[in-house]
């Protein structure tokens, strides 16, 4: 089975083939060497002066990109767990100017979860005023803590890893059929199993990884404007119960139960 990298690295190679280029990616899940690995790769491709299948390594565009002293790459990372508004007005200057020699000006950012409230919105400005060629690729574990304007306007690309891939999706099919289930159950019900949740307390961090996963997967094609069980707002609202619950369990000695029970009001 091709691992969540090799095809997603296919696509974007196609893509730049094809010359069918986004102008802003979003690259998401648990793989986190590799997203921003490919996302270089990449610019380095769209940008390489051979103008080849894949990028040269060794022209001017290249070298630079790989040194990380390319005057039209920036790369945008969090300072002590925030990106902060600064960092996105500089951009916003950056991307003004005109390209030194690359055909695109890239931005990359990293855990760009971790882009506050302020940050986002500047951001999301910077995506609605296309300027020239510019290319923005976004890397995240939890793309729900992005603003849903910010995901709507992005090709999303998934990254899980390997041999996992293929058993989540069993596990999220599972999932789905339970919730689905479940929403339809009176509170009672609900109460109940959040009981037998409580008992499998070894099994509870995985399962609230892929309640997780899926919802993850449900926001972001509501986002998309597929139409599905939950509105967005909804959705936002069980993943930041999820995301509490899971940092109660793994931190304190909270009661699994009663959290549990707070979250499956949600649903
Ligand atoms: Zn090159």
């Amino acid at each position: 089975m091709a691992s969540a990298f090799q095809k997603q690295r296919d696509f974007l190679q196609r893509s730049a083939r094809l010359g069918k280029i986004a102008h802003a990616y979003l690259f998401y899940g648990n793989e986190s060497c590799g997203k921003e690995k490919l996302a270089l790769e990449f610019i380095k491709l769209i940008n390489c002066q051979t103008k080849n299948e894949t990028a040269c390594g060794s022209c001017r565009s290249c070298l630079d990109i790989e040194k990380n002293v390319s005057p039209d790459l920036f790369l945008i990372e969090p300072e002590e767990d925030e990106i902060k508004i600064a960092k996105i007005r500089e951009l916003h200057s950056k991307l003004a100017l005109r390209a030194y020699s690359a055909p695109y000006k890239a931005a990359v950012i990293n855990r760009a979860h971790t882009l506050n409230a302020e940050a986002q919105s500047a951001f999301l400005k910077l995506l609605e005023e296309p300027k020239g060629q510019t290319l923005f690729v976004l890397l995240t574990e939890y793309p729900e803590r992005l603003l849903p304007t910010i995901l709507s306007r992005v090709e999303r690309l998934r990254f899980y890893s390997g041999p996992t891939e293929s058993a989540n999706k069993d596990a999220l099919g599972k999932i789905a059929a339970d919730l689905s289930q479940l929403a339809k159950n009176d509170l009672s019900r609900r109460f109940a199993y959040a009981q037998k949740l409580a008992e499998k307390q070894e099994e509870l961090p995985r399962i609230l990884t892929l309640w997780m996963a899926y919802f993850r997967e449900q926001l972001l094609k509501s986002v998309a404007g597929e139409k599905g069980e939950y509105s967005t707002a909804k959705l936002f609202k069980i993943l930041n119960s999820l995301q509490t619950t899971a940092l109660l369990l793994s931190t304190t000695n909270a009661n699994p139960r009663l959290a549990l029970e707070i979250l499956m009001l949600e649903l």
